[in-house]
């Protein structure tokens, strides 16, 4: 009833702006467009209007838009317009390149306008009857593998001068990577209607590289591993054609090179560190194993490879010993390579200190200070703050060098010294051997006032036995600032600076920190 009743007031319409029709609309009820062989209606008809130019007949046929894309060019339908006094039937026919269909009868042929042509016919029929003017679907290979891409594209077909159909589609972006470890050749072939412009762009995440292809074969590669996605950016812009159009073409590209392990040197000291390095990194998914240090062995980005830093106790024997490197999940080994550990002999000292000295050593003033420092060294920022050499923080003789072995009061009791310490008048300024971020500042029983800096990647300096302390916990200090002075507190027998590098818990020679960067690989051939 309501289709019937939009139908009359379209009706009363018409008849008021004075029309006449020859199809005797005024007592049409209802009009149905069906395939010949089907009961189902097709196609709802908002329009007709008469192509002898008396556009004062309007039929409005209004119904679901039910099986539009049924609609073929090559076939003849059916229109049924149920009037008052009886069915009158007209041939219905599309003409898909003019973007019109007709209604025929004995009485005269009726133009239907396309206006619904767009809104109601899906894209099918539409690209089917225009296959010849759509673009060719490219054929993509990688190292001769064809691979799956999305798409998103913006076509606009020109059948006849005046006649436009815009196509946008695009699928549904999918995640497919293609995993290459090996030579790369990535080409883009199409069959017909090769593209007047082709773009590229790589994008790894971080930063996009665009090119403009002259050559549709050896795509550009990039030389790191990464997470790459390629869009490929073809245009078709000579609209004599009778097409034009843009599309990008979406795949994605996980470069796993072979990764290559470099050490700064190969002959260490005890007391030395080993800087590793992990060149073409895919992923951090990486275990790094070597007799000298038997704990978790950190692991941080930098710049586009992987660096570790290896602390080398200086009780460790001397010998020749390897490093591996693994995938972590599958624990593959990826390499493996072998490094030296010279002989290096440390003095003795017999140390006299005075019995009121001594007791502030107790283990009760021990306990205190560890729960003090506790935290001092358990954060380190996952980045390298330092770059070269570290400085000396204080000028003066080195009254105990690195790892000097002590008997104190010439007793038994035997220690190393895990530092180096720099004897100084009282007040003498300390400077920040590198860049860092102080990570305590304060006084301790045993060792006086004390200072520590996080240089990244789980390094630390610290400066003990300070008269006075500059600066605070969190604050960031650069290489050479002054962070207090020199002085004798704690368990001190005179003026001096004590002052210890450490990598997850080994106390490291300081002087090795101040000759070498260790993380210099010159092995390593950096890509700019
Ligand atoms: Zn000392």
């Amino acid at each position: 009833m309501k289709i019937i009743h939009i139908i009359m007031m379209v009706l009363f319409l018409s008849i008021m702006t004075g029309c006449s029709t020859p199809l005797a609309l005024e007592d049409l009820v209802e009009a149905t467009v069906y395939f010949p062989e089907s009961d189902e209606n097709l196609i709802a008809v908002d329009t007709l209007t008469r192509e002898d130019g008396l556009d004062d007949v309007f039929i409005h046929l209004v119904d679901q838009p039910v099986k539009a894309q049924s609609i073929k060019p090559d076939l003849i339908y059916l229109l049924d317009l149920d009037t008052l006094r009886g069915i009158m039937q007209f041939d219905l026919s599309f003409d898909l390149t003019n973007k019109e269909a007709r209604a025929q009868n004995i009485n005269g042929t009726y133009v239907i306008p396309f206006e619904w042509v767009d809104m109601y016919l899906e894209k099918l029929p539409i690209l089917n009857h225009f296959s010849y003017l759509m673009p060719s679907t490219p054929r993509l290979v990688i190292n001769d593998t064809t691979i799956d891409y999305a798409y998103n594209q913006d076509w606009k077909l020109h059948p006849t001068d005046n006649v436009t159909y815009d196509i946008k589609d695009q699928t549904t972006h999918h995640e497919t990577y293609y995993t290459e470890t090996d030579a790369i050749d990535i080409s883009i072939e199409f069959n017909r209607r090769t593209p007047n412009q082709l773009l590229l762009a790589i994008d790894n995440g971080k930063e996009e590289t665009t090119y403009t292809l002259d050559n549709m074969h050896n795509l550009p590669v990039p030389d790191q591993s990464g997470h790459y996605t390629y869009t490929l950016m073809a245009v078709w812009d000579d609209a004599s054609l009778g097409y034009t159009g843009k599309i990008n073409y979406i795949f994605g590209l996980d470069l796993h090179l072979e990764e290559s392990l470099h050490l700064n040197k190969t002959t260490f000291e005890p007391g030395d560190s080993i800087g590793v390095l992990i060149e073409q990194p895919f992923g951090l998914d990486y275990r790094i194993e070597t007799p000298v240090f038997k704990n978790t062995i950190g692991i941080f980005n930098y710049e586009d490879a992987l660096v570790a830093l290896v602390p080398i106790d200086s009780r460790t024997t001397p010998g020749t010993y390897s490093l591996s490197l693994y995938e972590a999940s599958t624990n593959t080994l990826i390499e493996t390579t072998q490094y030296q550990i010279v002989e290096k002999i440390f003095e003795t000292q017999q140390l006299s200190v005075s019995a009121s000295t001594a007791s502030l050593r107790s283990d009760e003033n021990a306990k205190k200070d560890a729960e003090k420092f506790k935290n001092a060294k358990t954060y380190s920022v996952g980045e390298k703050l330092w770059d070269g050499p570290f400085v000396q923080p204080v000028e003066g003789r080195i009254s105990t060098e690195y790892s000097v072995i002590r008997y104190v009061n010439s007793g038994t009791e035997s220690s190393r010294h895990t530092a180096i310490d720099i004897a100084a008048p009282q007040g003498t300024p300390i400077k920040a051997a590198h860049n860092g971020i102080v990570t305590f500042s304060s006084d301790l029983i045993i060792s006086g006032n004390v200072v520590v800096l996080d240089h990244g990647l789980g390094l630390f300096t610290t400066y003990v036995h300070m008269h006075k302390i500059y600066v605070e916990d969190g604050q960031e200090v650069k290489k050479g600032d002054i962070i207090g002075e020199v002085g004798t507190t704690g368990y001190s027998t005179g003026p001096h600076l004590h002052f210890a590098v450490s990598k997850s818990g080994v106390n490291l020679n300081p002087w090795k920190f101040m000759a070498e960067d260790p993380l210099v690989f010159p092995t390593w051939n950096k890509t700019p």
